[in-house]
C-alpha cells in the first residue's frame, strides 16, 4: 500500500523544545488559572495580530460561543451566517437561543453573499456571524455598511484565517469581535484552543467573566459564567508553534503553488488562486471545485483507494445537518449546495512532500479523464 496521505498534518515544535518549556510547570504546579503562560500567549499574540484585546479560550467553538453570548441578545433574535462551514458556526448560534438564518454563498471564494444579506433582515435581526471560509477574507467594508445602517452586530468566525490581514490591516481587527480556532488540524495550534479579539475592552473583561465564572477575587463572584480557559500546556504549545509559523505559512505557499501549476489546465476543475492583492493569505487550505458532484465523489474515492484522503470539506451543509430534521431547508442556498456538493479539499501541510503533491495531482488526472 502506498503512503498514507491525510487531508492535513498537525504541526508540532521540536520535542526538546517543548520539553524543556514545559519543565517549569513541574516546579510551580500551576498549570491553568490564567497562568504566566496564557499571559505570556495573550501579549505575544495581541503583538503579532495587532489587536487591542485578545481572550484565549479552550477551543475555537466555545470562543465563539461566548464571543455571541457576551453580546447579551434577546432570545429567539435572528443571527445572520452561512451554512458553508463547520458545524460550530451553527451550532454556537442555537446554542445561545438564537436563530440561524442562513444566507447563501458566491462561489468565486465561498464567503457570504453581502449583496443577499439585506433581504434577510427582519426586525429580530441582531447580527450577522459571516465565516472566513478557507482563509478567504469577507467583504468587510460591505458587510460593515451593512451592520451600521441597520444596526447590527458582526462577530466574524475567522477560524480559518489566523494569521491573514487584509489592506495591511490584522484579520483580528474586523467587526464586534472575531473567533479564532486554535485546533490540531488548524495553520497553528495550541492542541487544542481558540480565541476572540475586539477592539472593545468592555467586551474583553466581560469574556474574562464567562470564560472563568465570573470570578474576579477569592470572594468575588461578579456574573454567571462558563469554564474555558486555556490551560498552560496548551499556551506553552503556541508559544512553541508561534515561532514556526511564519516558516509553515511558506511551506504551506510553497505546496499551493505546486498544486496550481500541477493542476491549472485542468478543465473540469476550479482551483483556487490566491490573488487577491489585498489579502496576505496563510494558506490553510486547497479546495478544489469540481463541475459534477459524480466526478468529485469518484475521484474522492480513488485518492481514497491510493490511501489519500481529501475531505469534502464543507459536505452536508451545516443547515442540512440529521439534527434538524430539514428544518431549513426553505433557505435559498444554491450556490451553498452546488458548492457542498462538489468541492473537495485536498491535502495540504508544510510538510507535504512535492512528490506527493504530484501523485495526488496525477491520481485526480486520471480519475476526471476516466469519468
Ligand atoms: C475549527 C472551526 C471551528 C471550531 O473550532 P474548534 O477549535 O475546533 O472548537 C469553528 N468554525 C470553523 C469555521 C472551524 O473551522
Amino acid at each position: 500500500m502506498e503512503k498514507k496521505i491525510l487531508v492535513t498534518k498537525t504541526s508540532l515544535p521540536d520535542y526538546e523544545i517543548f520539553i524543556e518549556k514545559i519543565k517549569p510547570l513541574w516546579e510551580s504546579r500551576w498549570i491553568t488559572n490564567m497562568g504566566t503562560y496564557h499571559q505570556e500567549l495573550e501579549k505575544k499574540l495581541m503583538k503579532f495580530m495587532d489587536v487591542s484585546n485578545i481572550s484565549l479560550m479552550v477551543n475555537g467553538h466555545m470562543a465563539l460561543e461566548l464571543a455571541i453570548q457576551a453580546m447579551n441578545f434577546p432570545d429567539n433574535s435572528e443571527v445572520i451566517t452561512t451554512p458553508f462551514t463547520f458545524i460550530s458556526t451553527t451550532h454556537a448560534i442555537i446554542r445561545n437561543h438564537l436563530k440561524p438564518v442562513f444566507c447563501d454563498i458566491k462561489l468565486e471564494d465561498y464567503t457570504i453573499d453581502e449583496e443577499k444579506i439585506e433581504s434577510l433582515i427582519t426586525e429580530k435581526t441582531v447580527a450577522i456571524i459571516p465565516v472566513h471560509v478557507y482563509g478567504n477574507i469577507c467583504n468587510i467594508e460591505r458587510i460593515q455598511q451593512i451592520a451600521k445602517k441597520h444596526n447590527l452586530k458582526v462577530i466574524y468566525d475567522a477560524a480559518h484565517a489566523f494569521g491573514e490581514s487584509y489592506k495591511g490591516i490584522s484579520v483580528g481587527k474586523f467587526g464586534n469581535a472575531s473567533i479564532f480556532s486554535f485546533h490540531a488540524t488548524k495553520v497553528f495550534n495550541t492542541i487544542e484552543g481558540g480565541a476572540v479579539t475586539c477592539e472593545n475592552v468592555e467586551l474583553y473583561e466581560k469574556l474574562y467573566n464567562l470564560k472563568n465564572f465570573g470570578i474576579r477575587g477569592e470572594e468575588q463572584i461578579v456574573g454567571v459564567g462558563s469554564n474555558a480557559k486555556m490551560n498552560e500546556f496548551s499556551a506553552i504549545m503556541g508559544l512553541c508553534n508561534l515561532e514556526q509559523l511564519k516558516g509553515n505559512i511558506e511551506a504551506r505557499k510553497r505546496v499551493t503553488e505546486y498544486y496550481k501549476k500541477e493542476l491549472y489546465d485542468m478543465k473540469e476543475l476550479i482551483i483556487p488562486q490566491f490573488d487577491d492583492k489585498n489579502t496576505s493569505y496563510n494558506y490553510a487550505y486547497f479546495p478544489v471545485l469540481f463541475e459534477r458532484e459524480q466526478v468529485r465523489n469518484q475521484v474522492y474515492k480513488k485518492l481514497k483507494d491510493k490511501n489519500i484522503f481529501a475531505r469534502k470539506y464543507f459536505y452536508p451543509l451545516t443547515s442540512d445537518a440529521d439534527c434538524f430534521n430539514g428544518k431549513y431547508k426553505d433557505f435559498n442556498l444554491k450556490n451553498a449546495h452546488k458548492a457542498a456538493s462538489t468541492i473537495l479539499v485536498l491535502p495540504l501541510y508544510p510538510e507535504l512532500e512535492l512528490d506527493d503533491v504530484k501523485r495526488i495531482c496525477k491520481t485526480i488526472r486520471e480519475s476526471v479523464q476516466n469519468s
